[in-house]
């Protein structure tokens, strides 16, 4: 399975990571110094990511990469896109239901 794939939302290539929590990341390809994940190819070439912490600052073997979704057009569009204002008929407002569901944080 290769770690490079193409998003499926902005047609742009992705490197995918693992995460510490085993979570897969899609960050953009190319190594960038202002990114906020740190992430190195393991034995098994698979890409692991983590956000570096002071405690565990950014190692020698690790590169810092820009998450994706900070860098999908297609997402950015999609955010910037005003939602309808009456919702056709039948259609629930699930962030409203869970706003309202999540209580109060
Ligand atoms: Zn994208």
């Amino acid at each position: 399975m290769g770690t490079r794939a193409i998003c499926r939302d902005c047609y742009r290539e992705v490197l995918w990571t693992v995460t510490d929590a085993g979570k897969r990341l899609a960050v953009d390809p190319e190594p960038d110094e202002t990114g906020n994940t740190a992430a190195y190819r393991d034995g098994t070439g698979t890409f692991r990511s983590r956000r570096p912490t002071d405690e565990l600052p950014i190692m020698a073997w690790e590169k810092l990469y820009v998450p994706h979704v900070a860098t999908c057009t297609a997402r950015q569009r999609r955010a910037t896109q005003k939602r309808p204002a009456v919702l056709p008929p039948g259609v629930l407002d699930l962030t409203a239901y869970r706003r309202r569901a999540g209580g109060r944080s």
